[in-house]
């Protein structure tokens, strides 16, 4: 049992909370990931379950075990905590060869030799370095190099493993085969991964849960695609997505048939590019629009969108989809399943309910 259960944790460094009293529990065997822009405090609430900073309020508990808790200063150290730790840089010896550096992950552990020969065995054949174990680092790639580090923290057999931004040094290529990579290790050792990231396609291709943090406060959590597809506010809708999210900040007489509360008060409209639609024909989710610009961007085009009052948005389809061309008009359909609103002032989502909630579930 692994299961990461956080309460109340804060963490000040002089007046800024970069933790804010956060609850939150992390399943066992979960891959979990703290997702959030640059200072929103993930490396902090990392550091605080590995035991690298000391709580201002709050508990943590892994398993079974408080790890630390402010209100009798309980602080485990972080060597045992049971986690390991993969960071951006590898941090390898250079003058020790792939084995001895996987090796040295052990050596603070009494662990008879036997046994460490057929752990160092099955831990190269986990990381397919099977074949490298007596080159130096300054021999192998940066995805090599990764596995290694990865490769000497899996040796002592940690219960959860944490990763902060361990592919951010990669090249784009590298990235994406090491995203495999991870899945594959992660679903081979069963074991739990709390992995933090700035890069939502990362958190959303490799995680079981995400957790999106804002100013050291939890927005919302859950599975990728529930974040994805249903964002509690405009900051997550915003966040996540390759293309950017089409908004339409409206006053009172939004332009299309909005229900109950979102039809009877200033609501902030959003709506992802490949959720809008080129239509044949006009109905109450249709509006005009001209095709200023038509953009193949490889395996997805992109059509840049004017409607009346200067408003614009961006439509992307598939690569073979037939789509009009520069100058074209044309009408564009805002499904009512997809569309999103806001409240302008808070960010917040709101519902679409009232008398024509019936029918927009069923559209
Ligand atoms: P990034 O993606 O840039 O690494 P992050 O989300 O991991 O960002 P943190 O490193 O956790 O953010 O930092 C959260 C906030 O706390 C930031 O405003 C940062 O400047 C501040 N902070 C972090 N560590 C310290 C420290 N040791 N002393 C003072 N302020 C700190």
């Amino acid at each position: 049992m692994s299961r990461i259960l956080l309460e109340g944790v804060t963490k000040r460094f002089g007046d800024h909370l970069a933790v804010d009293a956060l609850d939150m529990e992390i399943p066992s065997g979960a891959f979990f990931s703290l997702l959030g822009p640059s200072g929103c405090g993930k490396t902090t609430l990392m550091r605080l379950i590995a035991g690298f900073e000391t709580l201002d309020a709050g508990r943590i508990v892994i398993g079974d075990r408080v790890v630390a808790d402010a209100r009798n200063l309980t602080h485990i150290p972080p060597a045992q905590r049971g986690l390991g730790m993969v960071f951006q840089s590898y941090a390898l010896w250079p003058h020790m060869s792939v084995r001895d550096n996987v090796l040295f992950g052990l050596r603070t552990r009494k662990v008879a030799k036997a046994d460490q020969t057929a752990r160092l065995h099955d831990t190269l054949e986990t990381v397919q370095l099977g074949d490298l174990g007596d080159r130096f680092p300054s021999e192998l790639s940066g995805g090599q190099q990764q596995r290694v580090a990865l490769a000497r923290e899996l040796i002592t057999d940690p219960a959860v493993l944490m990763l902060d931004e361990p592919l951010s040094n990669l090249d784009a290529q590298l990235r994406q085969d090491m995203r495999l990579e991870l899945r594959r290790l992660h679903a081979r050792t069963g074991r739990s991964f709390v992995y933090v990231t700035h890069d939502q396609l990362e958190a959303l291709s490799l995680s079981s849960l995400i957790m999106v943090m804002r100013a050291g406060k939890m927005e919302q959590i859950g599975a990728p695609d529930d974040i994805y597809a249903d964002p509690q506010s405009l900051f997550v809708a915003e966040f996540l997505g390759h293309g950017k999210l089409n908004t339409f900040p409206n006053g009172p007489g939004v332009p299309l048939p909005l229900p109950g509360t979102a039809r009877d008060r200033d609501v902030y409209l959003a709506i992802r590019p490949e959720d809008l639609e080129i239509a044949d024909r006009a109905d109450d989710w249709t509006r005009p629009a001209q095709v200023t610009a038509k953009l193949p961007m490889g395996s997805v085009q992109v059509l840049a969108l004017s409607f009346p009052g200067d408003r614009t948005a961006t439509l992307e389809a598939p690569r073979h989809t037939q789509l009009p061309d520069a100058g074209t008009e044309v009408l564009v359909r805002f499904s009512p399943r997809r569309l999103m609103a806001f409240d302008p002032a808070t960010g917040q989502r709101l519902a679409f309910t009232g008398p024509r909630d019936r029918h927009l579930k069923s559209v």
